[in-house]
């Protein structure tokens, strides 16, 4: 079967935008209002003759469940059941937040691979906000820029080197 890839993270990262940038189509709506709920997260992808599924769980917000903690966990559990490869995206610009680190801890758990994503990094040349993301205990972060497109084939090796 071919592997599965799903993308994990608060609202807001750049998890649609980078979902649309590695599928090369705008499926996933990118909102800038966090919370928003989207629904198509399904794309069959291919790098290097690597075929996978990608999903962004950022499609998944039961309407019963309120809290954005909450919503996060339902979304980290379905990412760490479905998947093969684990992308767990945060925001270089914003730093880690309380949520990122209880989401780390649930993947930290899981018998999975995880691949830490630092998203929003459009100047390479300012990376000394990488440095704090090594507390997550997620071992060591891929810097990219969905929205600039870079550090995208630095990932897209990263991930078919975990099939
Ligand atoms: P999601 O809620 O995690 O799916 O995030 P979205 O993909 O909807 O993006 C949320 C906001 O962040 C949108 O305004 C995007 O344009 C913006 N965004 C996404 N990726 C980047 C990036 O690499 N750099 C910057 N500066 N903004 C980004
Ligand atoms: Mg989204």
């Amino acid at each position: 079967a071919k592997p599965i890839v799903t993308i994990v993270g608060r609202p807001n990262v750049g998890k649609s935008t980078l979902f649309n940038r590695i599928a090369g189509k705008r499926i996933s709506i990118v909102e800038d209002t966090p919370g928003v709920t989207r629904d198509r997260i399904y794309a069959e992808c291919e790098w290097l003759d690597n075929h996978f599924t990608l999903i962004d769980t950022g499609g998944i917000e039961p309407d019963t469940i309120d809290t954005i903690f909450a919503q996060m966990r339902v979304q980290a559990e379905v990412a760490i059941e479905m998947a093969d490869v684990v992308l767990f995206m945060v925001d270089g610009k914003e730093g880690v937040t309380a949520a990122d680190t209880e989401v780390a801890q649930m993947l930290r758990k899981a018998k999975k691979e995880v691949i830490l994503v630092v998203n929003k990094m459009d100047k390479f040349v300012n990376n000394d906000n990488i440095y704090e993301f090594y507390n997550l205990g997620i071992g060591d972060p891929v810097s990219i820029s969905s929205s600039e497109a870079l550090g995208i084939g630095d990932l897209l090796d990263e991930i078919i080197f975990r099939f």
